[in-house]
């Protein structure tokens, strides 16, 4: 990943370069990407991904991978299993340097001694909605707990109770002692230890108390000696907290710096909508072609260069934007078009008897793999008496500007024929078109004629006898409209203004999705040299779109193709038009 052609610049990367001029930390760069294994990763995370794995290794430095696993309800080892391998299928390596925040309960546990001791830490006895109540909210102070002021003996006593198993979930609290009337929310003496009698993933039954993510995080950074910990911008108002932590408990002192969540159109990037999208069935699970998920994204033919050059157009701001879905789909058809081997493959049949060619011929027509890559080289295509064309490659009254069959026009076949379309078979009681008869020229093999004479349309075809059957799915947005939570990805209680992450939601998903958002096709033809098409493996059908093996449903016996993108390019054309 180093050598990259050319470095990004962007206000981290500002920031980081002027540590370096002044030799801060050492002239040291050590970043981390932290998630918290509760679901899949998404094209979210690849943007924070891409960032603090290319800062580090831009700077010869290190980024480490963190697993901030302090909910143990919510979390769990096939979580962290998926996000190990995203981050390698992106391409980076966090080499020795794979971390769990379970490794530092022990040190956490003593960084809250520690606060006790030094009168900054008390044990709570309100109940959860009590806490809330005298939380205040953003234009009314604060009150102080009533158990603000016990002794720090007594809190000592308590503490350990909590985490000898003395108490029931919800009976009691480890609370900061900050200031009830800080106009900073996060700042009225947060939780920072909760009763949980839960396993956890990692440390099993060994605690019953577990540290907030808000007291976790920035202890964490610190115990790993991370020079910049970049995250996005939701945690800009915790940052007087962390510093709090880090200067009450006099440790090293990692420097945060937020930056804009990637947001994309059409899509919901926040796991606790995922979450709510597989829970329901909307959706085959995480890896649904649809998902926004690495690896709904890599199923259905995303490759982790196009995702990294996506990350990399997008660059990194202070400001929260919303980007075009066509963006991430222009950055697929960029990496596509220079790799994947141009193919035929007829979506919906319709079939085509070459009345004048000989009944038992078979020829061998040659056909260039990929012309944007010529080292690619050429493959032979079956051509035969029976074809298939594409269903809407013929009109029968063809329309103005339609150039494809229709009866008595010539067309040519790509890589093969000239041929006329002589006669048309319905059904006769459907009066649907069955069947075409046509006749060719035998003189106008690989599309040139002796005359020289030139027809406006050219099809793709399948040989009858030798195509593959194949299955194609075919996708459209899972939501119908472009903003489909219409609100902040964790929006904020209105009174409090705390975050709703874990609240119940009132505004159900079910009003934007898309009814239309996967077509399947059965009995596609494609032609033979896909017998050999492995899962994962990416293809242009002409015409058609890029096309994937899906490497899930997929087998020898039943080819599936998942379509990644059509062909046409909405972003291009939209950047052409604007100049
Ligand atoms: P939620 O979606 O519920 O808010 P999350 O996606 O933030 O959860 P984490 O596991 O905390 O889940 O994320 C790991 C890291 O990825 C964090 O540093 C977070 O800031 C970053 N991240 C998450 N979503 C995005 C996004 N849309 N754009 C950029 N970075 C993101
Ligand atoms: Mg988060």
């Amino acid at each position: 990943m180093t050598n990259e052609a050319r470095t990004p610049s962007d206000f981290v990367r500002n920031i980081v370069a002027n540590d370096l001029r002044a030799a801060k930390n050492g002239g040291q760069v050590i970043t981390r990407f932290p998630p918290e294994p509760n679901g899949y990763l998404h094209i979210g995370h690849a943007k924070s991904i891409c960032l603090n794995f290319g800062v580090a290794s831009e700077n010869g430095g290190r980024c480490h991978l963190r697993f901030d696993d302090t909910n143990p309800t919510k979390e769990e080892v096939e979580f962290v299993d998926s996000i190990k391998e995203d981050v390698q299928w992106l391409g980076w390596d966090w080499g020795e340097h794979l971390y769990f925040a379970s490794d530092y309960f022990e040190s956490l546990y003593d960084y809250a001694v520690k606060l006790i001791r030094d009168g900054k830490a008390y044990v709570c006895d309100l109940s959860p909605q009590e806490i809330r109540e005298y939380r205040g909210t953003l234009t009314e102070p604060g009150k102080n707990s009533p158990y603000r002021d016990r002794s720090t003996e007594e809190n000592v006593g308590l503490f350990e109770k909590m985490r000898a198993g003395d108490y029931d979930e919800g009976s009691r609290v480890l609370r900061a002692k900050i200031d009830m009337a800080s106009p900073n929310i996060n700042l009225r003496d947060p939780v920072i230890y909760r009763i949980l009698k839960a396993s956890h993933h990692r440390t099993g039954d060994s605690w019953c108390i577990y540290p907030t993510y808000d007291f976790t995080h920035g202890q964490s950074d610190s115990i790993e000696g991370v020079t910049h910990s970049i995250c996005t911008l939701e945690f800009e108002d915790h940052r007087p907290l962390y510093d709090w932590f880090l200067e009450s408990l006099e440790i090293f002192h990692p420097q945060q710096i937020e930056f804009a969540r990637l947001n994309l159109t059409y899509t919901v990037l926040s796991k606790r909508r995922l979450i709510e999208l597989v829970a329901k069935g909307y959706v085959t699970g995480w890896d649904d072609p649809r998902m926004p998920t690495l690896s709904g994204l890599r199923r259905r033919g995303y490759t982790p260069e196009s995702i990294r050059n996506f990350c990399e157009k997008i660059g990194v701001a202070k400001r929260d934007t919303v980007v075009e879905l066509a963006l991430l789909e222009h950055s697929i058809r960029e990496d596509l078009n220079h790799r994947a081997p141009r193919v035929m493959g007829v979506l919906r049949p319709l079939k085509v008897v070459i009345d004048n060619y000989p009944e038992d011929q078979v020829e061998e027509v040659d056909s260039v793999n990929n012309p944007e890559d010529m080292s690619a080289g050429s493959r032979k295509i079956p051509f035969s008496k029976v074809i298939y064309i594409e269903r809407e490659d013929f009109r029968e009254d063809p329309p103005k500007g339609f150039f494809r069959l229709s009866p008595g026009r010539e067309v040519r076949l790509k890589d093969a024929y000239y041929i006329t379309c002589v006669d048309v078979i319905k059904d006769k009681d459907t009066g649907e078109v069955e069947e075409l008869h046509c006749t060719y020229d035998p003189e106008s093999q690989g599309g040139q004629t002796a005359d020289g004479r030139k027809v406006r349309g050219t099809s793709h075809w399948v040989s009858a006898a030798h195509a593959i059957d194949a299955e194609v799915r075919l996708y459209g947005t899972l939501f119908s409209n472009a903003d489909p939570t219409g609100e902040p990805d964790d929006p904020l209680d209105a009174e409090t203004g705390i975050e709703l992450n874990h609240q119940p939601d009132g505004q159900d998903l079910a009003a934007h999705i898309n009814p239309d958002s996967l077509e399947i096709l059965t009995g596609c033809k494609v032609e033979p040299s896909l017998a050999s098409a492995t899962p994962g493996s990416t293809y242009q059908f002409l015409r058609q779109g890029y096309f994937c093996v899906d490497s899930v449903d997929s087998t020898p016996g039943h080819l599936v193709f998942n379509r990644t993108v059509p062909l046409r390019d909405s972003w291009a054309r939209t950047e052409k038009f604007r100049g």
